[in-house]
């Protein structure tokens, strides 16, 4: 079939890639000069800088790792030295307990928060499945009011950027739905090991493979070696020409009788929408899609880069990054070190932060001036993590439109969507959708793939 992508971002990219291995006329469609949308690396004064997204988990086995591993882009694990994560809250920077006793020594909760948390295997679960809930709802119910403050709405912020009051649980975090539909997360742990390690007795006495298919991958957390836009590269390559950049889609219409679609002015079999979703809403001229299109959002987000002499900056040296909770008086949202985590992100003697302003818990923070942003995470490294030294690097990049939101009731959005632009040979794909994260965008091409296989023939 010939299949137009729209939108060259990662989530077009792969699905393109996708598409090709499955003998596709696939070509891609992107409107900038470059591929990647928001992914990207450059280095300024000697600092890499990542623009968007700069690791994924090495476990799903259709992610992003099993996408370097198939295009040949070598990858690298996150330092050792990031295993600790910390939370600030009240005032002081406290480490999130990695294990049991940790969590007895833990100043993160109260004695009462912690009991409140070891109670959850002993909660009911919930009964009313039929309607989402929010994060935090979720969480203040199975894990106490103190842990949901204290551990998850961070979690939640350092992945969504955004308030836990308004994230969907089951769009947003599904493992844990899924956990908490069979029994609880510690129940529903038990349940998965078990049902795991009968799978796998089956599979040894009849000889097959579960129907889960490959094993999975690496456990850990990886990147491209150099960073991400390695993986936005190496995509680009394997399309050739097939990838048409600096071209601007301004029309996508569906035709009678719904067998092929036109853009602009050519005709297609089939077209997969990758561009944000407020994007699509002017393009497509099918007014029913592009209504439910519009429910669709994306939370502006700033990037603020630091660097510092090693010296001046010690506690950046242990740990992944710090996140901080709500109602401090800090306004980055959560600081990644960038350095520690990775090889060669900065100088030699040198130290990269990178500070995450804005987002759906405060949007307003990503439209300040640079420099404005820059005296904000200037005073909060301050504040959070105690460095005092003047930076030797400032640099920011930013999003109007950069992390997206997946509020309650999110599921039932997409479902709508997607029978919409199904009737119409178009495939929703993208970050908006089944999943932000790159793993979900990688692993979201098989879908995109079925769907379009749906219309052949
Ligand atoms: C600051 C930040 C940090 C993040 N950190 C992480 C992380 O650490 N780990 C992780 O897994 N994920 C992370 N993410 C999420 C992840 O990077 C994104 O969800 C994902 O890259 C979005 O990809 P996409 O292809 O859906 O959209 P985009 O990257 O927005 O791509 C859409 C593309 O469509 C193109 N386009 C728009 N209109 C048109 C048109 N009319 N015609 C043609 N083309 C058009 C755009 O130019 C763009 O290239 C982060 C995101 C941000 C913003």
């Amino acid at each position: 079939m010939k299949v137009a992508v729209v939108g060259g971002g990662l989530g077009g990219l792969a699905a393109a890639h996708a598409l090709l291995a499955a003998g596709h006329d696939v070509h891609v469609l992107e409107e900038h000069a470059r591929a990647g949308g928001v992914i990207g690396t450059s280095t300024v004064d000697g600092y890499v800088r990542e623009h968007a997204a700069s690791s994924f988990l090495g476990g799903p086995p259709h992610g992003a790792l099993a996408l370097c591993e198939a295009l040949g882009v070598p990858v690298e694990q996150a330092s050792p030295r990031a295993k600790r994560r910390w939370i600030y809250i009240d005032g002081k920077l406290r480490a999130l307990p990695r294990n049991p006793i940790e969590l007895v020594r833990s100043d993160l909760l109260t004695w009462r928060g912690k009991l409140d948390l070891v109670r959850e295997p002993f909660r009911p679960a919930r009964t009313d499945r039929d309607h989402d809930e929010s994060v935090h709802a979720f969480a203040a119910r199975r894990l106490g009011a103190e842990a949901a403050r204290a551990i998850v709405a961070p979690a939640v912020t350092g992945i969504y950027a955004a308030d836990a009051h308004s994230i969907s649980l089951e769009a947003g975090f599904p493992r844990i739905a899924a956990l908490e539909a069979d029994g609880g997360l510690v129940r529903g742990l038990a349940k998965q090991a078990a049902r795991g390690l009968a799978g796998k007795l089956m599979a040894r006495v009849t000889g097959k493979r579960t129907a889960e298919g490959p094993s999975r991958t690496r456990r850990g957390m990886f990147a491209p070696r150099g960073g991400l836009g390695a993986l936005i590269e190496a995509l680009s390559q394997r399309l050739g020409d097939r990838l048409r950049l600096a071209t601007q889609v301004e029309s996508i219409a569906a035709t009678q009788g719904a067998k092929s679609i036109v853009i602009d002015d050519e005709t297609f079999d089939a077209a997969v929408l990758a561009v944000p979703a407020h994007h699509a809403v002017g393009m497509v001229n099918v007014p029913e899609l592009a209504t439910r299109l519009r429910d669709f959002r994306r939370a502006p987000a700033a990037l603020v880069y630091l660097g510092f002499p090693a010296t001046a900056a010690p506690d950046v040296q242990d740990g992944f990054g710090a996140l901080v909770a709500q109602g401090e008086d800090v306004r980055v949202l959560g600081f990644v070190f960038e350095s520690t985590v990775w090889a060669q992100r900065a100088p030699a003697g040198h130290v990269l932060v990178r500070c995450i302003m804005g987002g759906g818990r405060d949007p307003a923070a990503a439209a300040l001036p640079d420099s404005e942003l820059i005296a904000t995470a200037v005073a909060d490294v301050g504040t959070v993590l105690g460095i005092t030294a003047r930076p030797t690097h400032t640099s920011v990049v930013r999003w109007s439109h950069g992390i997206a939101q997946y509020g309650v009731g999110h599921r039932d959005r997409v479902r709508s969507a997607v029978a919409v632009a199904r009737a119409h040979r178009i495939v929703l794909a993208g970050a908006d959708y089944q999943g932000p994260a790159v793993n979900d965008l990688c692993a979201d091409a098989a879908r995109v793939v079925d769907e379009v296989r749906s219309w052949a023939g």
